[in-house]
C-alpha cells in the first residue's frame, strides 16, 4: 500500500465567464484598498479595464512586464508600488505577468490577485522565478502565492491560437511530470488526470473556433488543474531540460515545452506504469506518448529543437547541464540517453 503527504495551497478562485467582473469585490474580500495593476505592454486595455472596474482601489497600471521577470523591472514596478503606496496587485495576463507580481510578493510583500490570460499556470504555484546578469533564479516560497485567482475565460477568446497551443501544451507537461512525480498523490492524480482531457479536448476545438467560449472555458480549467499539480509536486525530466534550453539558449518557455512534451514522455513513460495508464485513460489512446505527438502535430505546435533554432553543436552542452544536478525522475538517465533524446526532438525522430 503506498504512502502519500499532500497539501493544498490556501487559495482563493473564481471561476466564470464573466468574473472579472467580481475584481472589485475580491479585492474588497482581501482587505486591499490601494491595488497596482500589472500587465505586459500588449494587454494595456485590459488593465485599463481591471483598473476601471477597481474605480477607486487602483492606484495605477504598470504596463511593463516581461519574460521570465528581469529585476530590473521588479525595481521599476516596485518603485512604482512605492510611490501609489499601493497594497496589493492584480496581474492580469500570462505567466511573465504573473511572474512579475509574484516578484512583488516575494520582496516587497504586496497581496496578488491573479487574473490568469494563457494556460500557464503560474498562478497556482509557490514558484518564483528573477533573472539577472542573464541567469534566472528560481524559488518556492508560500509567500508569493496569489491570494485569489479570477479565471474569466471571455479573456482568453483573444489569445491567439498559435499562444493558446504552446500554452495549453505547456500545461500538460505539468500535469504529465506530475503523474509520476515523487512526491505525488491520488489527489494530485485525478487533478492531473482531468486536466490532459480537458485540454486535449479544448485545444483543437480551439484551433478550429478560436472565439469558442465552451471550449475556452474547457481550457482553462484544464490548465487551472495542471498549473495546481505543479504547485503540489515536484518536476521531472521534462522541466529540468526545458530550464536549461531556456536558460542556457534563450530558447521561448512555451514553445519548449510543446516540442519536448512527446520525446520525454515516449522516454520516461514506459517506467510509469500508473502514469501511463492515467495519460491513456485522459488522452483516449492506447500510446499517450504518440498521442501527445499526433495532437501537437494536429494543432501545429513546433514540432522539433532544429525548428526552434537549435544549433546542433549546442546538443551537447545542453546535455551537460541537464547532467550536472540531479532531479526526481522515474528512468534514469544517462549521457546516451539523454543524447539520444535530444537528437530526436532536435530532428524531429
Ligand atoms: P506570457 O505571459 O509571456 O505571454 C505571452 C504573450 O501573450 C505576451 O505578449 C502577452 O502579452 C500575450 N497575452 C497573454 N494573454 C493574452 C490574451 N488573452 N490575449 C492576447 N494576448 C495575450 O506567456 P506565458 O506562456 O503565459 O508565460 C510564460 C512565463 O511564465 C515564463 O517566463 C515561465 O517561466 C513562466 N511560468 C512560471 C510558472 C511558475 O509556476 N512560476 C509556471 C508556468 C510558466
Amino acid at each position: 500500500m503506498r504512502s502519500f503527504v499532500y497539501e493544498a495551497l490556501p487559495m482563493r478562485v473564481v471561476f466564470g465567464p464573466g468574473a472579472l467582473g467580481s475584481l472589485r469585490a475580491e479585492t474588497e474580500r482581501l482587505g486591499l484598498q490601494r491595488v497596482l495593476v500589472l500587465c505586459t505592454p500588449g494587454q494595456r486595455a485590459l488593465a485599463d479595464r481591471a483598473a476601471a472596474l477597481l474605480a477607486e482601489r487602483a492606484v495605477g497600471v504598470f504596463a511593463e512586464a516581461r519574460m521570465h521577470v528581469p529585476v530590473t523591472t521588479v525595481a521599476a514596478a516596485a518603485r512604482a508600488a512605492r510611490a501609489a503606496e499601493a497594497d496589493g496587485c492584480a496581474a492580469v495576463g500570462g505567466g511573465s505577468t504573473v511572474g512579475l507580481a509574484k516578484a512583488l510578493a516575494l520582496r516587497h510583500g504586496l497581496a496578488v490577485v491573479a487574473v490568469p490570460t494563457t494556460y500557464a499556470g503560474s498562478e497556482m504555484t509557490p514558484i518564483w522565478g528573477l533573472t539577472e546578469n542573464a541567469r534566472k533564479q528560481t524559488g518556492r516560497d508560500r509567500a508569493v502565492l496569489p491570494r485569489t485567482v479570477l479565471y474569466d475565460p471571455e479573456l482568453t477568446r483573444a489569445l491567439p491560437v498559435p499562444v493558446s497551443v504552446t500554452s495549453g501544451l505547456n500545461a500538460m507537461a505539468h500535469a504529465v511530470e506530475a503523474l509520476y512525480a515523487p512526491d505525488g498523490s491520488p489527489v494530485v492524480a485525478a487533478m492531473a488526470e482531468q486536466g490532459v482531457r480537458d485540454l486535449a479536448v479544448a485545444l483543437p476545438a480551439i484551433a478550429d473556433r478560436p472565439d469558442d467560449l465552451d471550449a475556452r472555458a474547457a481550457a482553462l480549467q484544464g490548465a487551472w488543474l495542471c498549473g495546481a499539480c505543479l504547485g503540489a509536486t515536484t518536476m521531472g525530466l521534462h522541466h529540468k531540460l526545458c530550464h536549461v534550453l531556456g536558460g542556457l539558449l534563450d530558447l521561448p518557455h512555451a514553445e519548449t515545452h510543446a516540442v519536448m512534451l512527446p520525446y520525454v514522455a515516449a522516454f520516461d513513460l514506459p517506467a510509469a506504469p500508473e502514469a501511463r495508464a492515467a495519460l491513456a485513460r485522459a488522452l483516449g489512446a492506447d500510446d499517450p506518448a504518440a498521442a501527445l505527438a499526433c495532437l501537437a502535430e494536429r494543432l501545429g505546435a513546433p514540432r522539433t529543437l532544429r525548428g526552434l533554432g537549435v544549433r546542433h553543436e549546442d546538443l551537447g552542452r545542453v546535455a551537460d547541464e541537464v547532467l550536472a544536478a540531479p532531479y526526481a525522475n522515474p528512468r534514469p538517465v544517462g549521457r546516451a540517453e539523454l543524447d539520444e533524446l535530444l537528437e530526436r526532438a532536435w530532428s524531429g525522430t
